[in-house]
């Protein structure tokens, strides 16, 4: 039995195949099992030699529509829900394949993700895991923007939101991050839009993937165009929390802070990391006993 938390992979490898939300692309997608020290490595198998790009900060080249990383122009984007089951299952170590370049949407949540996780199985490897142990507050604000992390014993995040939209208003969410809390709190939650902003970026050739079942879609009227309604009355603050977590898991090692963000996005939550990496003083690293 070991006397520390230790790193993480997959039991098999599982597969599930989706539309890019932005590219309009099919995609197959499998989730391979991986050694110590591997991190999460997306892997083109679409393209000659299969190049791989690190799910890491370092290799963001795009945050404003979704978070893309990229390495010698080769890119992989929307990343942050299956980033976000990773880091909710407490997984390091996978070998991501995909045969395309965008990630696919499926019904806008991680509940696909989080279910063939479950079903891959979730494998302990005979090394420590090493946390960022934050000591000091760091705190990054713009306007009605910021994001802060404060010293904590476990990891927890806070997210709040503000829409003027009347099914949205002021929301916010506490969660500590654990494999229940994550499978039962978070991963089911929607991406959601407003139908004027969807007819705008159709102009534009994106949102290619989005149809009512790949999100939720909130309608000019005050009122929402999905049939089936919410899954949770605060759906989109969740929503929220789980594209922060799968933002901050690029940081590249569990965290031990809690972070509280308001009115955030993924631009920000990126300029948050580098923030956070510029404050050298403020952390640490270290292993768990347990
Ligand atoms: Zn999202």
């Amino acid at each position: 039995m070991n006397n520390y938390i230790c790193q993480k992979t997959i039991e098999k490898a599982v597969s599930c195949s989706g539309t890019g939300a932005h590219s309009g692309k099919k995609v197959n997608l499998t989730l391979k099992p991986a050694p110590v020290n591997n991190g999460i490595k997306f892997v083109r198998t679409d393209l000659p030699n299969s190049p791989e790009v690190k799910g890491l900060f370092n290799k963001v080249v795009d945050t404003s529509m979704a978070t893309v990383i990229g390495h010698d122009g080769v890119i992989v984007s929307t990343i942050e829900h299956l980033m976000a089951s990773f880091a909710g299952f407490g997984i390091d170590n996978v070998i991501v394949e995909l045969d395309n370049y965008e990630l696919p949407i499926l019904d806008g949540s991680a509940e696909l993700y989080a279910s063939i996780l479950e079903e891959a199985g979730i494998k302990d490897l005979e090394t420590p895991r090493c946390f960022f142990v934050v000591n000091e507050k760091i705190e990054l604000c713009e306007g009605e923007k910021k994001v802060t992390v404060y010293p904590s014993d476990v990891y927890k995040l806070t997210c709040m939101i503000d829409f003027s939209h009347p099914m949205i208003g002021r929301q916010e969410i506490d969660v500590e991050i654990t494999s229940e809390n994550f499978r039962k709190e978070i991963a089911s939650a929607r991406t959601f839009g407003f139908f004027q902003d969807l007819e705008y970026l159709k102009m534009y050739g994106l949102a290619r993937g989005v149809t009512l079942d790949s999100g939720i879609a909130f309608d000019n009227e005050g009122g929402i165009l999905n049939e089936s309604g919410l899954r949770f009355e605060n759906e989109c603050v969740r929503h929220k929390l789980l594209d922060c977590l799968g933002d901050f898991s690029l940081i590249g090692m569990p965290i031990l802070g809690h972070i509280v963000t308001e009115k955030s996005g993924h631009d920000f939550n990126y300029q948050f990391i580098k923030k956070f990496f510029n404050q050298r003083k403020a952390w640490g690293t270290c292993e768990v006993k347990i």
